[in-house]
């Protein structure tokens, strides 16, 4: 018996192609003290892959051409030298593309299916079933009444986040490719309406199907669905930035600031209106009142005279013609 391990041959160009891997073959290794040896039944094939693909900068190591392609998978514990496991015990891990790996056991989670195939603790019980919970716990937090819109909805974390918004009481619109899916995920998993995002319309659609805006976007595509999604965000809305799929085989990343990155640096997205908080006002007058006094902080201004020039210093501060604050002197 020989172990087979799929291995990176080459970094994808674009869609990533069977020709980029090869599959090597080695004897099965024995497991060393603490080591578990796992018989691979299922790899967990994840879009956080493409970026591992790749070596552009992002928030994890990539796989290095030569190396065994990395994943999760579900398996069976073949022979064991750790106490805490034994042949037969189920468990899920980070192990790689291989038919057989050997984890240190503290990388293991033994499971114990209870109603549920092993395989679900790679999906709906696994790490995108966990993606979706914290994603709404932490940051949606959809509340009754609310509309969320979720992207990739059929998807193993869009189909979880959208449930468990419904069970919150929140109306959910979901986003799918295709009527098929669009179907699953009216019927199934019981959201309130999906849109087809290929139907050709996707922004009249959306727009019709939240008429009230959205509260919470669960955003897991990027690209047109979230140009659509964006003008009809609600104030206070939330967005959930867990990625953004639609733009992880492209060699350039879109024109304009790249909300991708959002996802790998773990940044928060939150709007402010200064008028929110009005006391903090006063509070920095007095604050940095002294600080101008004594020439600490600096500024500077672009100064255009006459009223009726108002307009015009509003047209050259939209396209950048203002060196500092602009202002408008009207009288002396
Ligand atoms: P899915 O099961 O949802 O599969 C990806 C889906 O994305 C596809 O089925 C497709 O659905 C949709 N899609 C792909 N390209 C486009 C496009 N151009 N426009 C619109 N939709 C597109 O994957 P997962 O549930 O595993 O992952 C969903 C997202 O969550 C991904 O962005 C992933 O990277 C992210 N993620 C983030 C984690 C984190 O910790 N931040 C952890 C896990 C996942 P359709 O046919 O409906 O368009």
């Amino acid at each position: 018996m020989m172990r087979r391990s799929v291995v990176l041959r080459r970094r994808p160009s674009g869609e990533p192609r069977p020709e980029d891997f090869q599959i090597a073959e080695d004897a099965i290794p024995s497991p060393g003290a603490g080591e578990v040896l796992v018989r691979t039944r299922f790899l967990s094939i994840d879009p956080y892959m493409r970026g591992r693909l790749s070596d552009r900068a992002s928030y994890a190591t990539p796989v290095q051409v030569g190396e065994v392609m990395t994943g999760e998978g579900a398996g069976e514990v073949v022979a064991s030298g750790d106490p805490n496991f034994t042949p037969g015990d189920l468990v899920v891990g980070s192990r790689g593309w291989q038919s057989h790996s050997i984890s240190p056991a503290a990388a293991l989670t033994k499971v114990a299916p209870h109603g549920a195939p092993l395989q679900a603790y790679l999906g709906v019980l696994g790490m995108p079933g966990t993606t979706a919970y914290s994603g709404m716990t932490d940051i949606g937090r959809a509340k009754a009444g609310e509309t969320v819109v979720i992207s990739a909805a059929s998807g193993a974390v869009g189909s979880v986040a959208g449930q468990i918004a419904k069970r919150a009481g929140a109306r959910v619109v979901g986003v799918a490719g295709g009527p098929d899916k669009c179907l699953w995920v009216q019927e199934t998993l019981r959201f309130d309406e999906c849109v087809d995002h290929r139907s050709g319309n996707l922004h009249g659609d959306l727009a019709d199907a939240c008429p009230k805006g959205i509260d919470v976007y669960f955003e897991n595509v990027g690209g047109e669905v979230q140009a659509a999604v964006i003008p009809l965000l609600n104030p206070f809305s939330r967005m959930v930035m867990c990625g953004m799929v639609a733009q992880y085989n492209e060699a350039q990343f879109p024109a304009g600031p790249n909300l991708g990155f959002i996802v790998g640096k773990r940044v928060h997205i939150e709007g402010l209106i200064v008028s929110d908080k009005p006391e903090r006002f006063a509070e920095w007058r007095a604050l940095a009142g002294p600080w101008v006094a004594d020439g600490s902080l600096r500024y500077h201004e672009t100064v255009i005279d006459g009223l009726e020039n108002a307009p015009s210093a509003l047209a050259l501060l939209l396209r950048g013609g203002n060196f500092g604050k602009m202002l408008v002197r009207v009288a002396d």
